[in-house]
């Protein structure tokens, strides 16, 4: 019986290994190689949805660690799912929780069945295991899900990585599994088919405010959610490979690669990489986690690989530091006391357009919230400008042009 599946991808141009492609889902179409804003705990810091929506930012990660200790699955599902709760109608992804927990080190406990480990808010005695990872992501209801993985440090030995490589291998069939259970039960909060239109209303009759639309669904697809595999093994080529061989056994949606940029040196992901992409199932997304500087992003495509998120743009515009065509450039510079120039001068962002280099510093050195705000939006506005740049790149046949231009801009001195 052919059944639809709950998300489609399809490679519309290649140059090279590069691919350009159209992820559609149930909230929406995202073309692809994609940046995703990471937004952990219901907000990609410092930026409004509006402003989202004027980048055009398709899809955004949220935190299941993190919504699951605060504000917790009762008060989302009373919100009606993730998308509600936080006001954004487009696509989101949940990162497992598994990532997030092996980031306490010392203070988490795994075992077969699953992590223990006390909860950084109240200091209570939390476990989250595959099941409970994907009762957490039904109930945000976003519209990706990821299983839930052991992550190996970068400098892992071959027996660590070995053993860890089998828990995840194992947990990813408990995911896949729990998934379709939930998914059968109508646990999913944000399936599409099933609530009304005006559920998505926001405000009260006092005070209206435009609702954000849904996407209509695509007939092609079910409306449910879309499940996705994690290729781990730390830094050993050939785990790398067992470990996708066992994960796309298992069947998903897309596959990912994890366990990448946690401590290990620069050019052994790059050997991860080059090893492990042209491996990944070529009809169906390839998603690099947690990577990277821009560079890292146009070097990844060139690999063949369709999806990224980062904390960097929102992270760096909130300590001053801003990503330009020409390099990162740190506003809190006296250089920039008088300086009339926008951040980046090949820049469209409405800061850009805006405000000046002196003005940001002022911002900064007078610690107004602004700043932030507003390094942080021209940031995420290149991040994706880059990303539109490269897509078009490889749709036109000029990607190695493309690649080879912006990092000569790059790495040129001079602001
Ligand atoms: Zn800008």
């Amino acid at each position: 019986m052919l059944t639809k599946p709950p998300i489609t991808f399809d490679v519309v141009a290649r140059d090279g290994d590069a691919r350009a492609g159209i992820l559609t889902t149930r909230r929406g179409i995202i073309e692809t190689p994609v940046f995703m804003p990471v937004g952990t705990v219901g907000t990609v810091k410092a930026t409004r949805f509006e402003a989202l929506e004027e980048l055009d930012a398709r899809i955004i990660l949220g935190n299941t660690y993190h919504l699951w200790l605060r504000p917790g699955v009762d008060v989302i599902r009373a919100g009606g799912g993730l998308h509600k709760f936080i006001g954004w109608p487009r696509a989101l992804l949940t990162d497992s929780g598994g990532f997030q927990v092996w980031s306490l080190g010392a203070l988490r406990k795994i075992s077969e069945e699953g992590t223990e480990f006390r909860s950084q808010i109240d200091g209570s005695l939390r476990f989250l295991s595959p099941e409970v990872s994907m009762e957490v992501q039904a109930a945000l209801g976003s519209d990706i899900v990821m299983v839930f993985d052991e992550c190996a440090p970068g400098k892992a030995t071959y027996d660590q990585a070995r053993v860890s490589l089998g828990l995840t291998a194992r947990w990813a069939k408990r995911s896949r599994q729990k998934f379709d259970e939930l998914q059968l039960e109508g646990s999913d909060m944000g399936s599409i088919g099933t609530t009304h239109p005006e559920d998505t209303r926001l405000g009260s009759p006092h005070c209206p405010v435009a609702a954000p639309a849904i996407p209509a669904l695509s007939e092609e697809l079910t409306g449910a959610q879309a499940l996705f595999g994690i290729v781990q093994g730390a830094a050993h080529r050939d785990l790398r490979r067992e470990s996708l061989e066992r994960t796309v056994e298992i069947g998903f949606d897309g596959y990912a690669i994890g366990g990448l940029s946690v401590g290990e040196e620069k050019p052994v992901m790059w050997e991860v990489i080059d090893e492990i992409v042209p491996l990944m199932p070529p009809n169906r997304p390839r998603y690099l986690m947690g990577v990277g500087t821009p560079e890292d992003l146009i070097e990844a495509v060139a690999q063949g690989v369709d999806m990224f998120d980062c904390v960097l743009p929102t992270r760096n515009g909130r300590t001053g530091q801003a990503f330009t065509s020409r390099g990162k450039l740190n506003v809190k510079n006296a250089q920039w006391t008088e300086d009339q120039r926008p951040l980046d001068e090949s820049c469209l962002c409405s800061v850009c357009r805006r405000h000046s280099r002196a003005y940001l510093r002022h911002l900064h050195q007078t610690g107004e919230m602004l700043g932030g705000i507003l390094l942080t939006h021209h940031n995420l506005a290149f991040f994706l400008d880059t990303m539109r740049g490269v897509r078009q790149s490889i749709r036109s046949g000029d990607f190695p042009e493309f690649r080879r231009n912006f990092i000569e801009r790059l790495t040129a001195s001079g602001e």
